[in-house]
């Protein structure tokens, strides 16, 4: 098994990022396997300068190691294009329920770049990928109230467009139109198992919807990148916030449809993979806790004289590692003593999202 850590260098870590990263070097070092650093900087516009940095180096302060190099997702863009080239030439209507008999469309995979005088035309078979000349403002008025992970289900206004007057989308590509790439979803169910919150189903098509790949700005989707990377790098332990959970099932469609269109892995195809979704962290307000919550903030607290052990502590309590959390106080322990309590059955009984007190937060770390 390969683990990973993935953080968005879009500032300090603060305790819910040291929360998450614990579980997943946890997962991956209780078992002997390798874990891997991936810098989730595709989203430019968030990516703070110097962050990426001094996440490594709290990384090591707290004694939270991992093998290789750091892969960043801003050096693999090629690779994304590439991806996305292969997604291009599958057909959604060819797709089954097991989605392993995608074929092979017939249309030219530059079809959805600038140049125009290609054609989307082959009657009967809608892209798996297609280009989406929806603005936010028409999602937001043809679209069901978000859910609460903030997933909207996009309504198909232009998965419409394409199978019905794929003309109409050729003219709009010919004249330059704004769009975003999106993925085709079918009505398929994706199960899988979570070590934490059990067994889990989503129907690709009402539960989430066609996702976007590439932004019209440009950049590829954290779905399609992580995805991408995910297969590429031969993660099979997969570990992260519960927020995720309907993404995983939408990321076990896009792997899927990868490996149909003979995107090369490290790992076989049919690796088997472990995922599991960890509680969230909500103030005693029941929100989810913000970045903007300063004191929470590595900087902030070993400005304080905080130490790694506390802080870990802090985190494997919060895990449920210390016992049930509802009933017990964090105490400060190091990484390999964590490693020493963790079991993920320690971590599901409580699924509960974690109560973070500020007060109690406070007078454990003497701020
Ligand atoms: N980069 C994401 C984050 O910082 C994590 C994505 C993932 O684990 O798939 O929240």
């Amino acid at each position: 098994m390969t683990g990973r850590f993935a953080p968005t260098p879009s500032g300090r870590m603060h305790i819910g990022n040291v929360y998450a990263m614990l579980g997943a070097w946890l997962s991956a070092r209780k078992t002997g396997d390798s874990i891997r650093l991936r810098i989730e900087d595709i989203d430019e516009p968030r990516v703070v300068p110097g962050a990426a940095e001094t996440m490594m180096h709290d990384l090591g302060w707290l004694g939270l190691d991992w093998d290789g190099e750091p892969v960043f997702q801003s050096a693999r863009h090629t690779l994304y294009q590439e991806a996305l080239n292969l997604l291009t030439n599958l057909n959604i209507d060819e797709i089954s329920d097991t989605i392993s008999t995608i074929g092979i469309g017939s249309y030219d995979s530059d079809s959805y770049g600038t140049t125009a005088n290609n054609t989307i035309n082959t009657p009967g078979a809608t892209p798996l990928i297609y280009p989406c000349f929806c603005s936010r403002a028409d999602i937001r008025a043809a679209s069901a109230p978000q859910e609460g992970d903030r997933f909207t289900v996009y309504p198909g206004t232009c998965h419409r467009l394409i199978a019905n007057d794929p003309q109409r989308v050729k003219q709009r590509l010919a004249s330059g139109d704004r769009h975003s790439l999106r993925i085709a979803t079918t009505d398929t169910t994706i199960a899988f198992h979570d070590e934490v919150f059990g067994n889990q189903h989503y129907n690709l098509a009402q539960d989430i919807g066609d996702t976007i790949v590439r932004r019209s700005d440009g950049i590829y989707s954290y779905q399609l990148a992580v995805t991408v990377d995910d297969l590429d790098m031969g993660i099979t332990d997969i570990v992260r916030g519960r927020d995720l959970l309907r993404s995983n099932a939408l990321q076990i469609y896009i792997r899927k449809a990868l490996i149909a269109a003979g995107f090369q892995s490290s790992e076989p195809a049919d690796a088997a993979i472990s995922y599991a979704h960890l509680p969230l962290i909500d103030n005693a307000a029941g929100q989810r806790l913000a970045k903007r919550e300063r004191s929470l903030d590595l900087g902030i607290l070993t400005a304080h004289g905080v130490t790694a052990q506390q802080i870990i502590g802090y985190c494997a309590w919060l895990l449920g590692l210390q016992g049930n959390p509802e009933h017990t106080k964090p105490q400060p322990m190091n990484a390999a003593e964590a490693l020493g309590e963790f079991s993920w059955s320690a971590v599901r009984a409580n699924t509960s999202d974690r109560v973070l007190d500020q007060a109690e937060f406070n007078a454990y770390f003497g701020l």
